[in-house]
């Protein structure tokens, strides 16, 4: 019978055939993205901070994980001489074994506590948690109380991260209360173990929840392409239909009820059938006014803040870029990307601000996509720099939104599928232009090699420099395409203020 860690027991947990398909088809298992890898650094640096909160704890990291009995020994042995605080104590009974991030003596009491990068308990943090548990219990040392400690979405970083940024959860009785669940799960995983075949288990919402599974590619290739788990907003009625044996979006019977995106979508399918509600796109285009500056902000949302005055998860913006468009159609470029440099001791977001105030002139539209997240950080800049807010508001009021067009379907094109996204609409109309073609071709990974070179304190070098700008270049010229084309649809190029 194989061992269980926590998370080959999260994987079981959520479905069985994932933790044999881990355990016997390892290969099938596609390798780390960065996403995942850069989650992974952010998790040991925010566990190693952790230990703010409970200093000068006996360290049992195991020097290889793959052999945990050195770590196991010493925490039996610091627990029985009566050790405060343990870091990485490492526990196992029947089969499963499991390591805590902080076990800690307070009063007599023994304190379990596992860190989180979260800013709220999930509920897959309490099977974790109860997993932990029920080893504890086993193994002879079950704690008084079990605590998440998880990211304290209050606190704003002044100097030295401290150990506020940090807050406990208490969640003993849900830990408690989950138990026979934990000790029958683990017989089942357990005979799982011994089984040669693989388990058949059919696709369904468990294959996302609570964690999209590592296995699509190989349980989902049965799957049409246009299937109806790509229609948009199906949810739940995507499993009805394909649970009745209603796999692509062209079987689903016309008199199913759908919504209106629904029709369009499916129309452009079987039809390639374009949607355009000319009145609609020309009333919308006719309010703005010209110039109009074509904006978009790139920003980093660090789980453990880099900047004075700021949250954890903030998103801080580093990087804009703006076209500006005149009523002859004349196209002015500016841009701006701060120095990783100066998030260590210097003041980007007010040289951000400056830039900002050279750039816009006083009068003419602002044209975002999807003005929420340009309308936040102007708000939170406004916030942070009192003296600025003014023009800063002055901004915000000029702001409109393109993606209103599709994501109202005022507009709507086979090519964008379920999507109403600049990513998708800007390849759909122009068949030549596309993100794919750039070395960074989406906003997280932008992000990611910027707070890379923010965490590093270091410049940025030459080419990932030309790849943030010409991808932050691409989001705001993709907009004054998009508004010429839709300028140039019939009827909608009405004369403008
Ligand atoms: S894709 Fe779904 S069915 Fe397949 S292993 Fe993953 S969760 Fe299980």
């Amino acid at each position: 019978m194989r061992t269980l860690s926590k998370s080959k027991f999260i994987s079981g947990v959520q479905c069985p055939k994932k933790l044999w398909l881990e355990w016997y088809r390892p290969e099938l298992k596609p390798p780390l993205d960065a996403a995942t890898e850069k989650l992974f650094a952010t998790g040991h640096e925010i566990g190693k901070l952790a230990w703010l909160k409970f200093p000068n704890g006996k360290d049992a990291t195991p020097a290889d994980y793959k052999n945990l009995s050195v770590s196991l020994g010493n925490t039996k042995i610091w627990l029985e001489q009566g050790v405060e605080t343990i870091y990485e104590a490492s526990f196992s009974a029947g089969n499963a074994f499991c390591m805590l991030d902080i076990l800690h003596r307070n009063q007599g009491e023994l304190w379990a506590i596992e860190v989180k990068n979260s800013t709220s308990v999930k509920d897959y943090h309490l099977m974790d948690a109860s997993l932990q548990y029920w080893v504890m219990n086993e193994a002879g040392f079950a704690p008084d109380r079990f605590f998440l400690m998880h990211i304290n979405n209050q606190y704003i970083r002044k100097g030295e991260i401290t150990s506020d940024l940090f807050t406990l959860t208490e969640i003993t009785d849900e830990v408690i209360g989950n138990q026979d669940f934990v000790g029958d799960k683990l017989k089942e995983l357990g005979q799982l173990s011994l089984m040669e075949t693989e388990p058949e288990v059919s696709i369904g919402l468990h294959c996302s929840n609570p964690f999209g599974c590592d296995f699509q590619h190989y349980c989902w290739a049965h799957v049409p392409e246009n299937s109806v788990f790509e229609l948009t907003r199906m949810g739940a009625k995507a499993w009805d239909l394909f649970n009745q044996g209603i796999q692509r979006m062209e079987e689903i019977p016309e008199d199913y009820p759908l919504s209106d995106s629904q029709v369009l979508q499916l129309r452009g399918l079987k039809f390639n059938e374009t949607y355009c509600d000319a009145p609609a796109i020309r009333n919308f285009l006719n309010a703005w006014e010209y110039p109009l500056h074509f904006f978009d902000f790139e920003t980093i949302m660090p789980a453990i803040p880099v900047l004075d005055g700021t949250r954890p998860y903030q998103q801080v913006p580093f990087q804009y870029s703006l076209h500006v468009l005149d009523e002859n159609q004349n196209r002015e470029h500016f841009e701006f990307l701060a120095s990783p440099e100066a998030f260590s001791g210097g003041n980007p977001r007010k040289n951000l601000i400056e830039e900002l105030k050279k750039d816009f002139g006083n009068v003419g539209s602002i044209v975002t996509y999807n003005k929420s997240f340009e309308v936040s950080r102007l708000r939170e800049l406004a916030e942070a720099f009192p003296e600025d807010a003014e023009f800063l508001q002055g901004l915000i009021e000029r702001i409109v939104d393109l993606y209103d067009v599709f994501r109202n379907r005022w507009f709507y094109h086979p090519a964008m599928k379920n999507s109403a996204s600049i990513k998708s609409v800007l390849p759909a109309l122009f068949p030549n232009f596309s993100y794919g073609d750039l070395n960074i071709s989406d906003g997280m990974t932008a992000s990611d090699s910027y707070l890379g070179a923010v965490q590093n304190c270091e410049a940025l070098d030459l080419e990932l420099k030309n790849n943030l700008l010409k991808y932050c270049e691409l989001d705001t010229y993709a907009m004054v395409l998009i508004y010429g084309f839709l300028k140039d649809l019939d009827g909608a190029n009405d004369e403008r203020k």
